[in-house]
């Protein structure tokens, strides 16, 4: 990688193969997506302060740090612009593996999402990339070459004598060389702009960008040496709600997300004097960038101790399943040293995430009650991951689980959304439990046969369609003390409704015409042609209009849910369901007729197995399609034998 490495000559280094690519996209970027490299050049410098004013506290050599503050000189004649700060600046090694060659992830990920969005963006209207995302994914620095040609960083680490000079033009290397004169211990970044970007060295539009982007920064920004300062650093976590401003909460939040212009859908500041002492601002992002398909972001939330950053993603301070939310906490009763493993184990941490976990719990509630669009809109983001909490925190499952939205067999499509609590309201006398039905999706679930009996009778079913959906409500069992069932269940339990009485009348009919027929000849050949597909065949008590249907062997998993346990894991063993078969359906009451001679033995079996292919389709399992296509195309076969060329 390095042509010469000789520490005290001028050295080049390629950049790392995805870094190219990074680079050539930012400097062919849109014109109007510009300002975004001073906010990322600001934002790395107070960064490095941030290093710098922990280093100061906990390091007894380092005490006197002088002045912490980022400075910004605009020369718009000389198309130059400056981003200074006193921060811990870099040495040699950082140097090189910071700015250029060591791979990040983040590169990669970034292009992939460009990428992405360009190729979307025949249908949505925006899908032009936008790189302002850049600085999520730790890559900042290089937006510097949407402005500049040429890029100059001067540095020197709190730890060297010696200062180091890189420089690139972003084409496909850069060079170090050490730098003669003495270095003020820090970093400066130079930016040589573009002929088109030199509105980036003149003080009005650095004013506009710091007001506009970087108004949080904790450290003075001024505008020059000495000049005057451009932001406020006040932290607004310990002012009192009452004083900050809905503006002052957004800027934070594009502050600490590098997001700019995105706003929170909601945040939550949490103020507690005892037993531990905390103050916090949380806040929910507008969208899941999981349910775009990236890898996993666990953010956690930035710590500080007295005021002081000690870790700037720190995951323990909300459960896996709030992973989603951003925000800072900051606690008196921390010391500044804590480190990375005992943060698991530390109880004022413990603590501190129990409250944030009650505070966003009980946000989400209200939010539900007094804005159900704004609550529709987080739970269409971040619902699936929420369910993973009845999951893994026992504790507070039943509080999740108030918030869980499901379709139903009442409403009007998949929109209309039912909670379990009314659920429970509209329930009729006598129910005792929870239905639900799991499948891949609403479509399939609205159709099937399973149901009949709940539309019969009048009560509801809660329609289960996201991947997640029967484990999180298997895990919950029971919710205000009753239990959730799955009306594949062999056993219902089902209320006593007045629809109950006309049905038992018309089981009666149905039974005189089954055992007229030869219906349990039907069910003996139907067991003879499934085997061991099925656990049993047996009559329907379900059923009004659909020929049959699986049913759960009584604690046996659905079959949305094996298949789900399959993905997972490709040996789980097929569990057989069993068949229910309803007498009074017309085309099983023409097998019964037809069974009473051996004749039809084998027309019937077949029969058999395509109509358990069926209900397997109907739950969205596709049983051996070759089998199933020959099957049929022999059924049209014989249909079309028995049609006549001539109308009679
Ligand atoms: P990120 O800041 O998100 O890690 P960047 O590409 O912006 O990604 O920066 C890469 C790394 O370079 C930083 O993590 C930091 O270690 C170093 N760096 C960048 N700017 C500075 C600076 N002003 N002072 C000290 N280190 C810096």
């Amino acid at each position: 990688m390095a042509t010469a490495a000789t520490a005290g000559e001028r050295q080049e280094f390629t950049f790392q193969a995805e870094i190219k690519q990074l680079l050539h996209l930012l400097s062919h970027s849109l014109y109007q997506s510009r300002d975004i490299a001073l906010r990322e050049l600001i934002s790395n410098a107070s960064d490095a302060l941030d290093k710098m004013r922990y280093v100061s506290l906990t390091n007894e050599s380092q005490r006197d740090a002088g002045p912490l503050e980022i400075v910004i000189e605009g020369r718009e004649g000389d198309l130059q612009l400056i981003i200074r700060d006193s921060g811990v600046g870099m040495s040699h090694d950082e140097l090189v593996a910071n700015l250029g060659t060591i791979a990040r992830s983040g590169s990669a990920e970034f292009l992939k999402a460009m990428t992405a969005a360009s190729s979307a963006s025949a249908g949505s209207g925006s899908g032009r990339p936008d790189l302002s995302l850049i600085g999520q994914f730790g890559v900042g620095f290089y937006s510097a070459f949407m402005i500049a040609d040429r890029v100059r960083v001067r540095t020197r680490s709190y730890q060297d004598q010696t200062g180091w000079e890189w420089e690139s033009d972003g084409s496909g290397s850069f060079t170090v060389t050490p730098v003669e004169e003495s270095l003020a211990r820090g970093t400066e970044v130079i930016l040589h702009l573009k002929e088109d970007a030199k509105d980036f060295g003149s003080s009005w539009r650095i004013r506009e960008v710091v007001r506009r982007f970087s108004s949080f920064v904790p450290y003075p920004i001024r505008l020059g040496d000495g000049g005057e300062v451009l932001n406020d650093q006040k932290p607004i976590w310990v002012e009192p709600r009452s004083q900050v401003t809905e503006e002052q909460y957004n800027s934070f939040y594009q502050h600490l997300t590098h997001h700019p212009d995105e706003k929170p859908l909601w945040h939550l500041h949490l103020a507690a004097d005892s037993p531990i002492q905390f103050r916090a601002i949380v806040y929910c992002p507008p969208t899941n960038l999981e349910r775009l398909g990236f890898a996993r972001l666990e953010h956690g939330l930035s710590l500080c101790a007295r005021r002081v950053l000690v870790q700037a993603e720190c995951r323990e301070l909300v459960p896996e399943y709030l992973r989603f939310l951003r925000g800072l906490v900051d606690s008196e009763d921390l010391p500044l040293n804590v480190s990375r493993e005992t943060l698991q184990d530390n109880n004022v941490i413990r603590r501190i995430r129990t409250s944030i976990t009650k505070g966003v719990l009980d946000r989400l509630d209200n939010l539900s009650e007094e804005n159900p669009d704004a609550f529709r809109t987080f739970y269409g983001q971040f619902g699936a991951t929420l369910k993973e909490g009845l999951i893994v925190d026992q504790p507070n499952r039943e509080r999740v689980a108030k918030l869980l939205r499901f379709s139903s067999s009442r409403g009007e499509g998949p929109e209309a959304t039912v909670s379990l609590d009314q659920y429970i309201a509209r329930m009729p006398e006598g129910q005792k439990r929870i239905y639900y039905l799991g499948g891949p999706d609403y479509a399939s679930v609205v159709k099937s046969p399973n149901l009949e009996i709940f539309r019969r009778r009048g009560i509801e079913v809660l329609f289960l369609t996201e991947p997640i959906d029967e484990f999180a409500i298997t895990a919950l069992i029971t919710y205000q003390g009753k239990t959730l069932t799955s009306i594949d269940a062999a056993e219902l339990d089902l209320p006593d409704t007045p629809e109950s009485e006309a049905e038992a009348a018309r089981a009666e009919s149905s039974e005189s015409a089954a055992k007229e027929g030869g219906f349990a000849r039907v069910l003996e050949l139907f067991r003879e042609a499934l085997g061991t597909r099925v656990k049993e065949v047996r009559e329907s008590k379900r059923l009004t209009d659909s020929p049959c249907c699986l049913v759960s062997a009584d604690g046996g998993p659905s079959t949305q849910m094996q298949r789900m346990l399959k993905l997972a894991n490709k040996d789980f063993p097929e569990v057989s369901r069993m068949l229910e078969v309803n007498p009074s359906s017309p085309l099983i009451r023409r097998l019964s007729t037809l069974a009473v001679s051996p004749d039809h033995d084998a027309f019937i079996k077949q029969c058999a197995v395509q109509l358990w292919t069926n209900a397997m389709i109907l739950e969205g399992v596709t049983p051996d399609p070759e089998d199933l296509v020959s099957r049929v195309q022999s059924f049209m076969a014989e249909a079309a034998e028995k049609r006549s060329p001539l109308i009679l």
